[in-house]
């Protein structure tokens, strides 16, 4: 969901929920919070965010939060808590039987400051909540300075699904990083991963008697960005164009970064025409963008097409590939911010200079 809409979703809830309670100077914080967890890129800067939350909204203390995948536990503790006294409570809790699997995420054992910190609590006063996932179960210890109050719950519910969303996204990411699906640059899949992906489409194509195309494209000129503006600028580049491709094309569809800076997309029930209508709508939105660098200096990238679809004497993987590359290469020496084959009907809405004949 855009961040835009996921605001105004979360600000009605919190307009309703507040009014009730009458603690509306906290709406904006709250919404502020959990659009922040959303955007964390790590479980421990969600659960560092997580516990801000808490401590300045409701005035709890995130004590730990504790995940367990298979047979592993990661800890976030709180930075100021006594280690020793947590453990007891997780070992418990967890039927730990092997200490070593304790992963602490964010804890570096500082024993000078761990006994007074350790008598300001008391483990009574821990509540903690539970979350269970698929793939993860996770405990989270909150301390109530003053006890749990009742108009809290949905706040701590609503926080606590934040996070639970959030860390699901995240654990989903790695779980793909480790599986070395993702190139980490442009957060596309990578060739390795395409090329599965690719296979599977293929024979569920033909299986299903449906169409399949894709399309290759590789930045024009890019070498000259790298030498002009530095390869940070190039890099930044690359992950915009990636955004770009990502938000034009549907959810079925599949981006990968094929190598430096050539990308390729599968769009699986897509014919040919609609292939090149869509290459070109892409080819011109990249063109018409303007990039702005870290130095705010504003530059424009063109890129170069060549799509390809099954049945048209390409009836494997590896031919495929082979007939969006030849096109893609045709793109170049045609001149660049092309798509190739070219459509043959000029629609109205498409730039027809650019529109070229096989
Ligand atoms: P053409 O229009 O013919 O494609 O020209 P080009 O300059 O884009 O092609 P060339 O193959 O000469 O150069 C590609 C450049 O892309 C060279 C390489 O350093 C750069 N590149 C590849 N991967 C990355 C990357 O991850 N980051 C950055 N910044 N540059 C990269
Ligand atoms: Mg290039
Ligand atoms: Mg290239």
């Amino acid at each position: 969901m855009p961040i835009n809409s996921l605001s105004n979703k979360i600000s009605t809830i919190f307009t309703t929920m507040f009014k009730t309670v009458g603690k509306q100077a906290d709406h904006k914080r709250l919404t502020n919070y959990i659009i922040t967890i959303h955007q964390k890129e790590s479980t421990e800067e969600i659960l560092s965010e997580l516990s801000h939350c808490l401590k300045n909204i409701l005035n709890y203390r995130l004590f730990a939060f504790v995940i367990q995948q298979k047979s592993n536990l990661d800890i976030w503790l709180d930075p100021r808590t006594y280690k020793e006294s947590l453990e007891k409570a997780v070992i418990e809790d967890f039927s730990v039987k092997d200490k070593a699997k304790l992963n602490y995420l964010n804890y570096t054992f500082s024993p000078e400051h761990s006994e007074n910190e350790e008598q300001k609590f008391n483990m009574e006063d821990i509540t903690s909540y539970e979350i269970k996932e698929d793939d993860y179960f996770a405990r989270v210890y909150i301390l109530t300075n003053k006890g749990l109050l009742d108009f809290h719950d949905d706040e701590i519910d609503m926080i606590l699904k934040t996070t639970q969303t959030a860390i699901s996204r995240q654990l989903g990411m790695k779980k793909l990083f480790d599986a070395a699906a993702i190139d980490p640059l442009t957060m596309c899949y990578n060739r390795r991963e395409f090329k599965a992906q690719l296979e599977r489409n293929i024979s569920n194509t033909l299986r299903h008697k449906k169409e399949l195309s894709i399309f290759m494209f590789d930045l024009d000129h890019f070498k000259k960005i790298n030498d002009t503006y530095g390869h940070q600028a190039g890099d930044l580049v690359l992950q915009k164009v990636s955004s770009l491709v990502k938000n034009n094309i549907r959810t079925a569809d599949f981006l990968a970064r094929y190598g430096g800076e050539e990308f390729i997309v599968i769009l699986p029930e897509t014919n040919k025409q609609k292939a090149m209508e869509l290459a070109n709508r892409i080819r011109e939105n990249v063109s018409n963008t303007r990039i702005k660098l870290n130095t705010g200096k504003e530059i424009r990238v063109t890129a170069s097409f060549g799509v390809a679809s099954l049945g048209e004497g390409s009836s494997d993987m590896n031919q495929l590939i082979h007939d969006a590359d030849t096109m893609m290469y045709k793109a170049k020496l045609n001149g660049r911010n092309t798509v190739m084959p070219g459509l043959i009907k000029v629609c109205p809405s498409i730039d027809s200079k650019k529109t070229v004949k096989n």
